[in-house]
């Protein structure tokens, strides 16, 4: 094993050869960005309101095909809002994964609600339609006022929220389906998927809501930012209305008519956005290039490279890999690490976490499968 690890380790160096230390992943600014964010401060528009907004979210809708984008502060605010949008309640319940990162479970404990972690399939890493329609099935009826009550708890499921985990699309057709028969809005946390498709279409497109993330982490950044994005047009106004802290608009009345958030993408922010999106096909077909690459490796060893399914575009945001046991992961972890390749494992499952110890789970065995094994290896766009 410990010469595996080393071959793994000089493999990945000569990948990206002028690195010193090769880091998990690296933004790249090769296009527009310097002269966008100038022109933003020539235009002195660098905050709450500007072009590189409009034409922001009019980029999002097209890449994500949509007919609404609205441009917003971070992923999780995002999240956040899309919650409020699907009317979820305090109390309310919310289905989502155990296997994801915080932001996810987060969002639905700022309104008040309940996270649920369902387990996910071992082959996508996204919410499994089986393991939900059996906790459906065991946990949930439909009353008298047409939605599902977890017989449990007693309490309103009132929407679901699967994740495209590593931009690997999960199976987001079947979800959207049983969704719809039980009555339950679905929030597609995209945060990491933008570029991945599902059987032709772009992820965050299925769901009444997506939700993206342009963190300095994701595939595309400008810094930190969001978007939500929808077909729904009173969904998107409201979105907007929200987000900008339910301001009327009026030339100089200050009305407010919701309990609104601060929560819109500035211009600055925007303007290297739409410089970043431009590059967002360029970025893709490279990041693609160098799956295939770790995965020819990967299939000359005892180590297994996680791949995209059939009907899947995967943008392979950061490429995974699955070691035989714990004990081999954290050998590898180790090695790597201490060898100037940056490697990590996947989040600990939300239900472990102290603040969510006490939330109600469906069986997570993949979950915890998948946690025991997977280590994310170094996936930055290479020029
Ligand atoms: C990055 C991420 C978010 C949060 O996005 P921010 O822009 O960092 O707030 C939410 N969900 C998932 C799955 C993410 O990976």
């Amino acid at each position: 094993m410990m010469t595996e690890n080393k071959n793994t380790v000089s493999f990945i160096k000569s990948l990206f050869p002028d690195k010193e230390f090769v880091h998990l992943h690296e933004p790249v600014f090769i296009g527009n960005e310097r002269n966008y964010v100038l022109d933003a401060i020539d235009s002195t528009f660098v905050s709450s309101v500007g072009e590189y907004v409009n034409r922001f979210e009019k980029m999002m809708a097209e890449v994500t095909g949509t007919k609404y984008a609205v441009a917003l502060v971070n992923g999780t605010s995002a999240l956040h809002i899309s919650l409020i949008l699907a009317e979820v309640k305090t109390d309310d319940e919310v289905l989502t994964q155990a296997l994801t990162f915080i932001a996810t479970a987060n969002a639905i404990s700022y309104i008040g609600a309940k996270p649920v972690f369902i387990d996910v399939d071992i082959d996508t890493m996204g919410m499994s339609p089986n393991k939900l329609i059996s906790f459906l099935e065991e946990n949930g009826e439909i009353r008298n006022d047409g939605y599902t009550y977890n017989k449990l708890s007693g309490k309103r499921i009132k929407a679901c929220v699967p994740m495209h985990t590593f931009g690997f699309p999960c199976r987001i057709d079947e979800l959207v389906t049983i969704c719809e028969k039980w009555n339950i809005i679905l929030v597609e946390d995209s945060a990491e998927s933008i570029g991945s498709y599902y059987k032709g279409k772009h992820t965050g497109s299925f769901g009444l809501m997506g939700v993206f993330s342009f963190n300095g982490n994701k595939t595309i950044t400008c810094g930190g930012g969001g978007a939500l994005v929808t077909n729904d047009e009173a969904i998107a106004k409201l979105a907007k209305h929200l987000t900008t802290q339910a301001k009327v608009p009026h030339a100089w009345e200050f009305r407010h008519d919701y309990i609104g958030y601060n929560y819109r993408m500035p211009n600055l922010n925007a303007a290297m956005a739409c410089a970043q999106l431009e590059q967002l096909d360029n970025y893709v077909s490279k990041k693609r290039e160098l799956a295939q690459q770790y995965n020819l490796f990967f299939s000359k060893s005892n180590i297994k490279f996680f791949d995209e399914i059939e009907d899947s575009k995967a943008n392979f945001w950061l490429n995974c890999i699955l070691l035989k046991d714990k004990n081999e992961r954290d050998r590898f972890l180790t090695y790597t690490n201490n060898n100037g390749v940056m490697t990590r494992p996947v989040w600990i499952l939300m239900n472990k976490l102290e603040m969510f110890k006490d939330s109600l789970t469906g069986n997570l065995a993949n979950s915890e499968w998948i946690e025991d094994r997977l280590v994310n290896i170094p996936s930055s766009v290479r020029l």
